[in-house]
């Protein structure tokens, strides 16, 4: 349930509805806008006593939570959130290019990548320490070595880094090394590495499993907000279908519902979305057109030799390419602002 509060309430009103928000056995989460504030009662509890605010003073509505996600739907949060990544802003009004070889490989693989993808116009470096391989006999990443040159290469460029987590034994690790935690497409609903990255102070990038719904998917990151973690950004990589052609089908009407339901940030992977070097400069420019606060693109400087992911990711000078064809003035023409979508609050 949401209250809704007037414009002309006061704070010990808004504090009144905290407590009895607390007191009906919810928890409150409470968003100040620039006119208004909102608070939401999450969790579950005795709903009557909720509905009943509807008469206490500086309250204009008391509504229901349309979806089952509560803390990142545009209800709770109509405006949308801006997560910052070591001083990179996703969500704002720049779409941010996340670029990097699929695993890290070595110390030359990786810096001669993080100069080229910086030069080019990324601005944050990606690059997979411990890698979720479909078979065990393929190369599983260098784990710690990895990492270490991941901060490195970090310190060296200035390009913050996002790196994957697959277990909840390396959180803690990970974190002194990384800016921000990627929950991979095959991880998403793993629930307790979900409950643990909700209480680290790294924002996490929450990939869409092969074969989660949309709201699937937004219920992950409800774990992480519920368990404390609101520094979250949603990433479409590709889904499963009857498809071939492609490695996965890459949805972008996901990014665009994604960004209509929920304020958190969504960007776009359409290196493992198509899984083919040929597709990924026109998915980027269409990923953008549809809405995304972003990409993570897979680059290396001889993708013939990589390690995982080769034949879909691109050469430094295709690189280039993709990041001309993604260049500002597309970006600002082609993002559909923030009030172009209507919020479907129920009353
Ligand atoms: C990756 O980013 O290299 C990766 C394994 O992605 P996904 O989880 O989307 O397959
Ligand atoms: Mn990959």
């Amino acid at each position: 349930m949401i209250v809704n509060m007037s414009e002309a309430a006061t704070e010990e009103q808004i504090n009144h509805i905290i407590d009895r928000v607390r007191e009906a056995g919810y928890q409150p989460h409470v968003t100040r806008g620039t006119t208004r504030t909102i608070v939401a009662a999450v969790g579950s509890g005795r709903r009557h006593e909720i509905e009943a605010l509807r008469v206490a003073p500086g309250v204009e509505d008391v509504v229901q939570i349309a979806q089952p996600f509560k803390l990142v739907s545009r209800q709770v949060k109509p405006h949308r959130s801006v997560i910052d990544v070591g001083g990179v802003k996703i969500g704002d009004d720049a779409v941010v290019v996340i670029a990097g070889p699929c695993s890290v490989e070595s110390r030359e693989q990786l810096f001669s990548t993080a100069h080229a993808v910086k030069k080019a116009g990324a601005s944050m470096l990606r690059g997979g320490a411990y890698k979720p391989r479909t078979s065990p006999y393929d190369f599983q990443g260098l784990g710690v070595e990895a990492l270490k040159i991941l901060r490195e290469a970090r310190e060296e460029t200035g390009l913050p880094i996002v790196t994957e987590v697959m277990s909840t034994e390396d959180v803690d690790l990970i974190c002194e090394h990384a800016d921000m935690l990627q929950v991979g497409a095959r991880n998403m609903q793993n629930f307790a590495l979900l409950r643990r990255l909700a209480t680290i102070e790294k924002p996490v990038l929450l990939k869409r499993g092969p074969s989660a719904t949309v709201k699937e998917w937004l219920l992950a990151a409800e774990y992480l907000l519920s368990g404390g973690n609101h520094d979250v950004v949603l990433c479409e990589r590709g889904i499963k279908t009857f498809e071939t052609e492609t490695r996965n089908t890459m949805d972008l009407a996901a990014v665009a519902l994604a960004r209509e339901l929920s304020h958190l940030p969504v960007i776009a992977d359409p290196s493992h979305g198509t899984g083919r070097q040929s597709l990924i400069a026109a998915v980027s420019r269409a990923a953008i057109a549809v809405g995304a606060d972003g990409l993570i693109v897979e680059v290396h400087p001889c993708p013939e030799r990589a390690l995982s992911d080769g034949v879909q990711s691109l050469d430094f000078a295709q690189f280039e390419q993709v990041m001309q064809g993604v260049s500002e003035p597309l970006r600002k023409i082609a993002r559909p602002r923030m009030e172009e979508v209507v919020l479907r609050a129920q009353a």
